[in-house]
Parts: C-alpha cells; structure tokens; sequence
C-alpha cells in the first residue's frame, strides 16, 4: 500500500491524519504480512476441541459448545490458561496438532498473513504424556506444506513455559537439537510476573549458540524491567507484548533507537485485561512515538479473534490511517526471522497494493 502522505514511516506527525481515516467499523481489505505472536495452541476452536475429543474417544467437561464459550471470559491471565492448558487434552496424536495447524493457516490466509511465526510450547503436551516427535511432527507436518496450500512462508518457534524451571526447559531444548527438530527460534511464555528473563539465562545462551533466534514475553503483565533484562540477559531480538515500556520513558528511547521489535496483540490484551478496553490501549501511543510495533493476535481461538479482526477493532475505537496500517504491516515482515528474500517480496506485495 501507499502511504497517502510522509512516505517515511518514523514520522509521527502524519499520524492521526484525518484525511485518510477509514470510517469506523467498515471491513478493511486484508494487508499482506507476517504474523509474529501466535501460540498455535491458542488457535484451538471450540468446534474443534469437540471434534477432537470425538476422534479421540474422550469425554469433555462441558455439556456442548455454548457451555464451552462461556467459559472464555477471562479475569487474568492465569484464569486464561486454566482453561488454556485443560483444552490441550484433546491433542493427541500427530493428526490432531496437524489438523490444528491447517485451521489456523486457512484462517490465517484469510487474514492477510503471508509469514507466520508460530510458537509451540513442548512442555504442555510433554507434561500430560505427549511425546515432542508428536506434537514437533504434528505441526511441522502442516507448516511443511504452508506455502503450496496456503501461500503462507512459516517458521516454527519452540516457547518455553517460564513458570517452570530453567533445568526443565534446558533439557526439552536439548532433545529438540538432538532430534533434529525445525524449529528456527526460542521463545518464552506463559504467567510472567514472578519469572523474570534472568531465570533463563543459560538456556537463552544455549539456543542462541545453536544458533537459534530469540524472542521473549516481556512487559505483558511484567514490569519494564522485564523488557530491559530480556535484551541485556536474554540477548531477545524481539520483545512480545512489550506493552508495558510506555511506563518508562528512557526505555521508550532505547527501542526506539534500537528498532526494536514488539509484537503488541491488542485482543489479547483487553481479554486478560491488561487493559480495560481497547480504547485504552497504548497502540496509538506507541506508534506516535515511533516505536516498532507490529499486530498479532496471540492465542485467537480466546481473545475474539485473528489478525484482521484486531485490525478491524482498532480501527474502530482509534480510525487508523491508511498509512499506520501499511506501516503495521511492513513493521511486521521487516521483524520476521524470515530471509531477506523473502522480506523483500512481502514488502514488495505490500507496496504493489
Ligand atoms: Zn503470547
């Protein structure tokens, strides 16, 4: 897409330009981008979670769907992942990961997303007797043919539970080398305030002498400080969330400077209520001060919805320009762990548009 004005997207000043404003509400045409905050097991539908636990014999703790929804309004992030981890039950054997993995990408694509970066957590499935190789295989089985099916290019990032010990995590990373797994990045995730970065010290030096790309949640629920030991112990190349820097200025000024990436998922954000309603969200904020921010949509299946959905929402609490859209978008694919080929083409899609 063409910006309308300032073709340079850190000026800020262009921001807010009435002119270009989209009305509220309106469906917006998906931009081409990279999705770079993504949990594939937030992806898992309640309509399939019921299919599943059909296939798999199981019997659920819910009476049918609508019991199921109701269940979706979180206080916090842990009532969040209560919930979060009890549904995974249903994941059991290779097919069923892979038939997860298609749905999101078919949605996906349907969302504008021509990169994903998909995080999977190995030590939820390994915790309830799930080999890594079925839930590794699973999606790479899908992911393997994302580009022919879905026109989707896709990495996969293996996400460290931080609520659980360093010890734990080292050793899952250490059979996920040993058998060879695809996975290009290590993140981290799960319930942040009591687990800060430096927990995971050494297994962020292993990957990245594996030579593994780094991500980590940071300043979701956390302090700034999170942010801050993410980059300086973790060596993190991208903050997700991220959020909470706008607490602190000098911060502010260091990612800027830095280009640092953010991965902000503003559903997910007002469902665990890290904000009150979109309204207050500090997206606008951040992108007025020419922070390097990017729209993901986290775990979809929970927060009401997928990356054209956040977008469609913004729009109608903030009226985003035309150009904060493209600039979101190219923010996104220049943040991807992708090659720079590959950059290069999504960027030149993007500017086609
Ligand atoms: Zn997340």
């Amino acid at each position: 897409m063409e910006p309308t004005q300032n073709p340079d997207p850190t000026h800020p000043e262009v921001l807010g330009d009435a002119g270009a404003l989209a009305a509220a509400g309106e469906a917006l045409r998906p931009l081409p981008l990279a999705e770079l905050h993504l949990h594939i097991e937030g992806t898992l539908q309640p309509e399939l979670i019921f299919e599943l636990a059909e296939r798999n014999g199981m019997e659920l703790p819910y009476a049918g769907l609508e019991e199921l929804r109701g269940l979706y309004e979180f206080t916090d992030l842990q009532s969040f992942l209560d919930l979060y981890y009890a549904n995974m039950a249903v994941l059991q054997t290779e097919q069923d990961f892979a038939d997860m993995t298609r749905a999101y990408l078919a949605r996906a694509a349907a969302a504008g997303v021509r990169h994903a970066e998909i995080m999977m957590d190995p030590q939820a499935h390994l915790s309830r007797g799930i080999s890594l190789e079925t839930c590794v295989n699973g999606v790479a089985s899908a992911l393997a043919t994302s580009v022919q099916e879905f026109g989707i290019s896709t990495l996969l990032i293996a996400a460290f539970l931080r609520d659980l010990p360093e010890e734990a995590a080292l050793g899952v990373l250490d059979s996920l080398l040993a058998m060879n797994a695809p996975i290009a990045a290590i993140g981290l995730d799960s319930a942040e305030v009591g687990n800060p970065p430096a927990k995971f010290e050494r297994l962020f030096g292993r990957a990245r002498e594996a030579g593994l790309r780094l991500t980590a949640h940071a300043g979701e629920e956390g302090p700034p400080s999170y942010i801050i030991d993410a980059l300086d112990i973790l060596g993190v190349e991208r903050i997700d969330h991220g959020i909470r820097c706008m607490e602190d200025p000098e911060l502010v000024e260091r990612l800027v400077e830095d280009r640092i990436p953010l991965t902000v998922c503003p559903l997910s954000n007002v469902r665990l209520r890290a904000v009150d309603t979109l309204a207050d969200h500090p997206l606008p904020a951040m992108l007025a001060a020419g922070l390097n921010v990017s729209v993901n949509s986290d775990d979809p299946a929970y927060f009401g919805g997928y990356v054209d959905d956040n977008f469609a929402q913004l729009n109608a609490v903030f009226a985003l320009s035309e150009f904060d859209r493209a600039r979101l978008a190219a923010n996104s694919i220049h943040s991807s762990f992708a090659s720079e080929e590959r950059k290069a083409e999504l960027l030149k899609e993007l500017n086609d548009i």
